[in-house]
């Protein structure tokens, strides 16, 4: 039996055999044909051209249906690849004149290409990757290579691989693809993304699960826990499926609190948010009791197409959200792309240091012009419903400033040329680095909210990259520094009269819940399988409970402590959590 701690990033157990996907090398080494032979080589593409043509519609349909639109026009890009006559001209050319077999003329032109795509704007250089899938896809319709499908299973597995490509994940069978576990990523990966949006239990970052792994044994995945047991022994193997069966009868007994509000047991209100990437997980946030959208993280826009998103794609999308949403509130959060959100290995001049280099609201900034098609698009879909502008990684009182003067300036435009749009649209920051934090009064006198993105700010405070699986350990917002910047952004606050949201991950860990509460907080934005556990917890406990919870925390000097202590009150209020009985 071997036991590994990974990062959890979709909760729930997980017990099956387990498929390893490789990184699938292909052989195209001699590649000279006859010229007898070009008429088959001919051939032999184009029926590899076909029948990837008719797999990727597939798995765009199957997609649509499963997680939905915006997640299935990932593969507009791949399809307009595969149809794309400049390229297929010069496949040909490489079998007629280079008398080249059709695999090396795929590989070859298509890895030119990829190199052409490093050339383009910095954000684009990620659809590198969907070039890298085609062409893997390809080859293996023409070597006929059998390898194991994860779009396609007869029977339950746990799928094991060092990473997944968006395509992989986003085309998973859901039927039999019980969980997940990756070598490499963090909490904000792809994979971690998706896999929260189709509810699979998975956990990343393991390092080297996929050399731990032979044979065909079973495999646990927690991903409550962020544990992984490879081959467990009988007694692990009945704990586990003990504590999955009391966990699944705990979430469901939660169905129940859906339609009631998320008070505490003395009567104070609190508002739970769902966090989303895509138009269509709205519908899982009201269905899991969400009474909005706290974190609408609008470059999953940009990140699915080969281009940047025209005004129209943007209100589009915006539209779509607020018809889903009614008259519930949401925060659409201006593109925070950068860092993590492409790769900068493929970037054509990769920042030194990326998270503290040109993202986000800095990225935005230096391109106006993109970012003014955005915020039009925001301003003309606000006069359809309650629409707050959040502005990501504000670091500095100018940029707010310049940021707020581009909302105004867009806002005469539109004006001007009689397009109806909110010109008074709440404008509010995130609240993700030290020094925002600890000038936050500053900021409340210019702002109509804050959210507080802890993410960003635990990273940040501790200089610890939050997507580095070697020193996940260490990423803990239980850290007292982390915790003192949160309880005086949330106070200040309160002095201000502004309202305070939290959307990074712990707004959905029952653990913090009680802390959150004690500190102050009465706003909370997660991803939406986590809000029936929390609101769980908040009708569980009273403010006067939570304030003597945060009264206790200031006692300790270590985020150790802080997290047994915090995962001993979460056990009492919340035994079935743990998997004891209430
Ligand atoms: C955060 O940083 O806490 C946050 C919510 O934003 P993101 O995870 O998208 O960086
Ligand atoms: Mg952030």
């Amino acid at each position: 039996m071997i036991r590994k701690k990974g990062i959890a990033v979709s909760p729930g157990i997980a017990i099956a055999q387990f498929i390893v996907i490789d990184n699938e090398e292909f052989d195209i080494s001699e590649p000279a044909v006859s010229g007898a032979q070009t008429g088959d080589e001919l051939e032999r593409l184009q029926g590899a051209l076909d029948v990837s043509k008719r797999e990727i519609l597939e798995l765009q349909n199957y997609t649509q249906d499963r997680i939905g639109k915006e997640a299935a026009r990932i593969f507009d890009f791949h399809l307009g690849l595969l149809e794309d006559q400049v390229l297929i001209d010069k496949f040909h050319e490489g079998i007629e004149s280079s008398q080249v077999t059709a695999e090396y003329a795929v590989a070859s032109v298509l890895r030119s290409y990829a190199k052409e795509f490093l050339d383009m704007p910095e954000y684009l250089a990620e659809r590198v990757k969907d070039v890298y899938d085609i062409e893997k896809r390809l080859l293996r319709n023409l070597t006929g290579q059998e390898r194991p499908s994860i779009g396609n299973l007869n029977r339950d597995a746990i799928i094991i691989a060092h990473d997944l490509t968006p395509s992989q994940t986003a085309g998973m069978d859901r039927r039999h693809v019980k969980g997940i576990a990756t070598d490499a990523g963090g909490a904000t990966s792809h994979t971690a993304i998706v896999a929260r949006a189709l509810g699979i239990p998975a956990v990343v970052g393991l390092e080297n699960i996929t050399a731990s792994v032979k044979g065909n044994e079973h495999v646990i995945i927690d991903g409550n826990r962020g544990i992984v047991i490879i081959d467990p022994d009988t007694d692990t193997l009945l704990e586990c499926q003990n504590f999955g069966a009391i966990q699944n009868a705990f979430l469901h007994s939660l169905d129940a609190l859906q339609l009631l509000p998320a008070v505490t047991t003395d009567k104070h209100e609190i508002t739970l948010l769902g966090n989303i990437e895509f138009p269509e997980e709205v519908k899982s946030v009201l269905e899991k009791g969400g009474e909005g959208i706290g974190l609408y993280r609008t470059e999953f826009l940009f990140l699915r197409g080969d281009r940047e998103p025209t005004e129209e794609e943007h209100y589009e999308a915006y539209c779509e959200v607020i018809r889903a949403c009614g008259n519930k509130p949401i925060l659409i959060r201006t593109l925070d792309l950068g860092a993590d959100k492409y790769t900068q290995s493929r970037a054509r001049t990769p920042e030194r240091n990326p998270f503290l280099g040109c993202r986000s609201i800095r990225f935005c900034l230096q391109n106006i012009p993109l970012f003014r098609r955005q915020i039009r698009a925001i301003l003309r879909a606000s006069v359809n419903g309650d629409v707050h502008m959040l502005f990501p990684l504000v670091t500095n009182i100018m940029e707010l400033r310049q940021a707020k003067s581009i909302v105004r300036d867009v806002a005469e435009d539109l004006e001007e040329e009689g397009i109806p749009h909110r010109p008074d649209i709440p404008m509010g920051i995130m609240v993700e680095v030290p020094a925002t934090a600890l000038q936050a009064d500053a900021f409340a006198r210019e702002v109509d909210f804050f959210s507080i993105g802890t993410n960003d700010l635990v990273q940040y405070t501790l200089a610890v990259d939050r997507g580095n699986e070697k020193v996940a350990s260490l990423f803990t917002a239980a850290h007292p520094a982390v915790l003192r910047l949160i309880r005086e952004v949330i106070r200040t606050g309160l002095q201000h009269e502004i309202p305070v949201s939290l959307c990074g991950e712990i707004a959905g860990d029952p653990e913090f819940t009680l802390l959150l509460l004690g500190l102050g907080l009465r706003k909370f934005s997660c991803t939406p399988s986590a809000i029936p556990e929390v609101k769980k917890l908040i009708r569980s406990v009273s403010i006067k409970q939570a304030m003597e919870v945060a009264r206790q925390i200031s006692r300790f000097d270590s985020d150790k402590e802080i997290t047994s202590y915090l995962r001993a009150v979460t056990r009492k209020v919340i035994p079935e959590f743990y998997g004891e009985e209430a």
